[in-house]
């Protein structure tokens, strides 16, 4: 049996949300942590959402309204503990924002879909750090605002516990113990693996895979499908766990939606179109802005585009119940008659009147190696090639390469049910629709994007990894969206919710394994 390097009582992999949360709720226990990340900076994707954690007013409420969403994909127990959290996991947040002089707000907000429950919650956000700027803290981060906030609270609360971080530390597999138990790991460091024991365990809080392009290829059928703002996740810890045993579930969910393209593949992200607040100049909702404004469907934003595929047809609702939940679902059809997928890409078809009054794309990302902002008025992405312009409408077909009848058709009707206010061919709420006035028109190929996965080893309500006969994998523990308990639909700020109630149950049981762990020598 090979040596150990070191020991620690709990090593945690990735530090993003999840990360942070098991790492200061296994040092709070007592325990000798080694938090662990593979890239320079931390923060992973955490560092760009909009920092909205789900929380709720009434667990039993949450209960009914999670098991419907769910539909069936994660086990009750899992979802009671999940519910119980949302009641508290405000409170935590207090308590980590005390850290920082935080403020944090406490907003009631309904759920996404309209199943029993869905007005019992809320969110919990940072408001304000005091003297923190996230464009100066964070220069390589695009984002929402309230994502940099929640993680300047975390990196101050993992100071404050003298946990030890190591950044460009990457975990490259796990180490079993003679009974087949997790005892360790081995990490790479500047070229050199270095063998880590870890007496309570180890708990993988290290992301999907929404930068693996291998495995996208395998559990999902759309392609490609753009990243959304991180490169750092590519299923490491997915795959260690499958290493040592590891069942899986939702490879198939992601949070995803449509989104736009630069030309430029040195940029690799989807960009998200933006939604407009009003239709008055300038009123464009604020995307870096408040929770929570940014998920919820309020009647007062407009989306002044349809979408269509390579034929110049509308195929779905634009702007369902919560776009960034199911956005792309409807771009998953594949003809068998031309073996292709005709709406990948599709196209955003715009008009004069939406281009010049706002932005039309809000790029994030947490990446030092790109810096794109989305010109005020567009006509940098004009230039670029993003989105083009077309002087009639026989120019924007063969900008998308359809036939001019079909499109005409397309966009009359469309023009049809605004004026009647009711879509009757695919459901989009009225007060979304705008018509569309052009020429000019202006498109851009939309393609889909992925927020974060949902996907990876299947976890027991004491975040204990479980192999393929339900059985927990002994010192291995997985919080964060490695394995989220959302199967079937996605509800806003339910991974946050998860980083903070997964990670902080992984964390204390890590610790209170430790504490009963048998000695061994390095
Ligand atoms: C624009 C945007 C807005 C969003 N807003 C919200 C929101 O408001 N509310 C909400 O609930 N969800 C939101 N989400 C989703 C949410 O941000 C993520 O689900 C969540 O932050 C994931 O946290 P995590 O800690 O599990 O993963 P991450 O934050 O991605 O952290 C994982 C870390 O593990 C590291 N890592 C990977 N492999 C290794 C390895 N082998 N060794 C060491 N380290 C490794 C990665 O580099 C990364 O830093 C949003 C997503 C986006 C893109």
């Amino acid at each position: 049996m090979q040596a150990y390097d070191e020991t620690f009582d709990v090593v945690v992999v990735g530090f993003g949300f999840a990360g942070g949360a098991t790492a200061i709720a296994a040092a709070d226990r007592g325990a000798r942590v080694l938090l662990l990340e593979k890239m320079p900076e931390p923060g992973g994707i955490s560092i760009c959402s909009a920092g909205g954690v789900r929380t709720t007013s009434s667990a039993k409420d949450a209960l009914v309204y999670l098991r419907a969403t769910n539909a069936g994909t994660a086990p009750d127990d899992l979802l009671r503990v999940l519910a119980e959290g949302m009641r508290t996991v405000g409170g935590f947040i207090e308590q980590l924002a005390a850290a920082s002089g935080a403020k944090v707000s406490h907003v009631q907000a309904d759920a996404n879909y309209p199943f029993e429950g869905f007005r019992s919650f809320g969110f919990a956000t940072i408001a304000d750090v005091p003297g923190f700027d996230p464009r100066r803290d964070f220069p390589h981060v695009r984002g929402l605002r309230g994502g940099a906030r929640l993680f300047k609270v975390v990196l101050d609360n993992v100071a404050t516990r003298a946990i030890e971080v190591r950044l460009s530390c990457r975990a490259l597999e796990l180490v079993r113990g003679p009974a087949g138990d997790v005892e360790g790991l081995v990490v790479e460091k500047g070229g050199s693996p270095r063998r880590i024991r870890a007496s309570g365990g180890v708990v993988l809080a290290c992301g999907g895979f929404e930068a693996a392009r291998d495995m996208q290829i395998q559990y999902w059928q759309e392609k490609p499908v753009l990243p959304s703002a991180y490169l750092g996740n590519t299923g490491d810890g997915i795959r260690m766990a499958q290493a040592v045993g590891a069942d899986l579930w939702h490879m198939w969910h992601y949070h995803g939606s449509y989104g736009l393209r630069h030309v430029d593949p040195r940029y690799p992200y989807g960009i998200r179109p933006t939604r407009f607040r009003d239709w008055t100049p300038g009123a464009a909702l604020d995307p870096e802005g408040e929770i929570p404004a940014f998920f919820t469907a309020a009647q007062d934003m407009r989306m002044p585009w349809i979408v269509v595929d390579q034929t110049g047809r509308r195929y779905m609702n634009e702007y369902p119940p919560y776009v960034t939940d199911t956005g792309h679902r409807p771009m998953i059809h594949f003809d068998p008659g031309t073996q292709t997928y005709p709406r990948i890409p599709s196209y955003l078809v715009t008009d004069g009147p939406a281009f010049e009054r706002h932005a039309l794309g809000f790029p994030t990302y947490n990446d030092p190696g790109v810096d794109f902002e989305w010109s005020p008025d567009n006509r940098r992405e004009l230039e670029l090639g993003i989105i083009k312009r077309a002087d009639s409408l026989e120019a924007l077909a063969a900008l998308i390469g359809a036939e001019v009848a079909r499109l005409r058709e397309t966009i009359e009707r469309w023009n049809r049910l605004c004026q009647q206010s009711r879509d009757e061919d695919h459901g989009r709420e009225s007060w979304s629709m705008a018509v569309l006035s052009g020429p000019p028109f202006y498109a851009a190929e939309v393609w889909p994007t992925v927020a974060n996965t949902q996907g990876g080893p299947i976890h027991d309500s004491r975040q204990r990894v479980l192999n393929a006969h339900g059985t927990p994998i002994g010192g291995l523990f997985a919080a964060g969206e490695i394995g989220s308990v959302f199967g079937h639909l996605y509800l806003s700020g339910g991974n946050l919710a998860e980083c903070f109630i997964g990670g902080r149950i992984a964390g204390a049981e890590a610790a209170a394994r430790a504490r009963t762990a048998p000695p061994c020598a390095e």
